[in-house]
């Protein structure tokens, strides 16, 4: 797998993380802190820059969960590999995850996060495959619409390669 184009610049990226983060500091007008939960590793570097715009208290915890193997298709499955370190009964919680495909892992944290019953729950992601997307899920908060390619870049990666690119970018 090789760079095949630039799908996304870092200058229209930022655009987008300004968007995300003024709905955001519309929506929570609260002084409660809200628990800003990273799903790793892809939102880190979206999360990292999401986090610096808003104008609320958080406190930060992470999540990891896997559907995706080394290749670039689904498996359908979702597996929790890092539960969060607090609890989040009665708490604001805001899930922010890099990419919405299928819409199964999204859908599944949700689940499991809302069987803790949290004060709240909203979803928020950078991007979206929305033609691919194999479950009914509302995300509260989404940043680009994308076509059905595999992009790498700003977090994400293939087979653990290209996260540190600042440009979303398409492989083939
Ligand atoms: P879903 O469960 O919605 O199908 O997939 C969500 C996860 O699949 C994302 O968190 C991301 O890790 C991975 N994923 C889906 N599409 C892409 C893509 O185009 N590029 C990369 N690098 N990961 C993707």
């Amino acid at each position: 797998m090789e760079i095949k184009e630039i799908l996304i610049t870092s200058q229209e990226i930022e655009i987008a993380v300004d968007n995300i983060a003024r709905q955001l500091n519309e929506h929570y007008k609260t002084d409660q802190p809200v628990i800003f939960v990273t799903i790793l590793k892809g939102a880190i570097v979206f999360a990292s820059d999401l986090m610096r715009k808003l104008n609320f208290p958080i406190t930060l915890d992470f999540i990891s969960a896997t559907s995706y193997g080394s290749s670039t298709k689904t498996s359908g499955v979702v597996k929790i590999l890092k539960d969060l370190d607090t609890p989040i009964e009665n708490q604001n919680v805001l899930l922010v995850e890099d990419i919405v495909d299928t819409g199964l892992t999204l859908k599944y944290l949700k689940e499991i996060l809302m069987a803790r019953k949290p004060k709240s729950l909203k979803l928020c992601a950078l991007l979206d495959k929305h033609s691919r997307r194999e479950v009914d899920l509302d995300v509260d908060f989404l940043g680009i619409k994308i076509p059905d390619k595999f992009v790498v870049g700003y977090g994400l990666d293939w087979n653990e390669q290209y996260r540190y690119l600042s440009h979303i970018c398409v492989v083939g």
